[in-house]
């Protein structure tokens, strides 16, 4: 199998640094229909909501037809309001930890390519009382100041209320094997899809893939719901990007996965309960070439998967995640291995 590490890191890289908050996909729906063109698939196309969907035609006349979705979207805010004085207020779009909000730097698409820096500002602690000091404050009480005075100054820059904007950080490779960076979950397995699509390009598979580049996850699986109806699949994979929680503080039957693991293979979640088929085909796509994998414990979160298993009259169905540390927050953490490590199960997985 040609796995080529530096073009998965490149990837991950150009996916981190784009901005697709739910919605607001389309830099990063360009970004992959651009990157299909190298990857052989018969056919590549946007549907009514935004859904980079492809397909590739199997071999076997009596081949199943076996759909992987990525999610594009990512967790971010949408400006709700702009007042007098050109300060600004979000609303989260996602599940975001207002912990990590204080003296964030945030960007924001302005219609033009240069994104709008801002910062989530805060009274002085001078001026604070102390108990105040000691509380997280919600989302909807902190404003964003992105050094404008008025409202028309604001406007000047793109931005105005329903404007979308994300944490503003930039992808590094901080080791060999470690990469951090904002959106991993789930440009991650975004990247994961790309690489089967190419590697599948060039093999004799038996099966039909098809592909979901979905919007719309982190505001509850809409784009799976359209995806999964349209290209009608046998059986499926939602692609994620899932909680490590490997860390200090955290009890053994709470962590979730672990980083360097391997892909972690879904029991059941929130919105799904993998079948005996699916779970034995995984187990048979990870033997054939000894690829180390993990169970992702029960019952912690829900994914495009659960919309996918009650499409139409029911799709077989799991989930398949790279583990990464601090999902949905500024700055995420994971290993090169469990990229590269999924990549080849969900190869395997399309192929017998
Ligand atoms: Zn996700």
């Amino acid at each position: 199998m040609n796995i080529d590490r530096e073009k998965i890191i490149q990837t991950q890289k150009d996916l981190s640094n784009l901005i697709g908050c739910p919605g607001h996909e389309e830099e990063v729906t360009d970004y992959i229909l651009t990157r299909l063109e190298e990857c052989s698939v018969d056919k590549a196309w946007v549907d009514p909501l935004g859904n980079v969907l492809a397909t590739k035609a199997g071999g076997r006349e009596d081949g199943l037809k076996i759909l992987l979705d990525a999610h594009v979207d990512e967790v971010g805010f949408m400006i709700s309001h702009i007042d007098d004085s050109g300060f600004i207020r979000i609303a989260p779009l996602g599940g975001v930890d207002k912990r990590l909000m204080l003296g964030s730097i945030l960007q924001f698409q302005s219609g033009k390519p240069e994104r709008v820096l801002g910062i989530v500002g805060t009274s002085p602690p001078h001026i604070t009382k102390p108990d105040e000091r000691e509380k997280v404050p919600p989302i909807e009480d902190l404003f964003v100041d992105i050094g404008c005075s008025n409202i028309d100054e604001v406007r000047k820059y793109g931005l105005d209320v329903g404007s979308v904007g994300t944490f503003y950080t930039e992808f590094k490779q901080i080791n060999e094997n470690v990469l951090i960076g904002k959106a991993f979950d789930d440009r991650t397995a975004c990247n994961v899809l790309l690489q089967v699509l190419l590697l599948c390009a060039n093999e004799n598979v038996p099966n039909t893939i098809l592909a979901n580049f979905a919007v719309q996850e982190e505001v509850g699986g809409r784009g799976a719901t359209v995806g999964a109806y349209s290209l009608d699949p046998d059986i499926a994979l939602a692609l994620e990007n899932t909680i490590a929680s490997d860390m200090p503080g955290v009890p053994p039957h709470k962590v979730v996965t672990k980083l360097g693991a391997g892909p972690a293979v879904t029991a059941a979640d929130r919105s799904l309960i993998t079948p005996k088929i699916i779970l034995e085909r995984i187990k048979q796509a990870a033997e054939i070439d000894n690829i180390p994998w993990q169970y992702k414990k029960p019952i912690y979160g829900g994914s495009d998967g659960g919309r996918i298993a009650i499409s139409k009259s029911g799709v077989p169905t799991s989930v398949v995640s790279v583990p990464c540390r601090y999902i949905h927050s500024n700055v995420a953490l994971l290993h090169l291995d469990d990229i590269i490590n999924t990549i080849k199960l969900v190869r395997n997985f399309c192929k017998i």
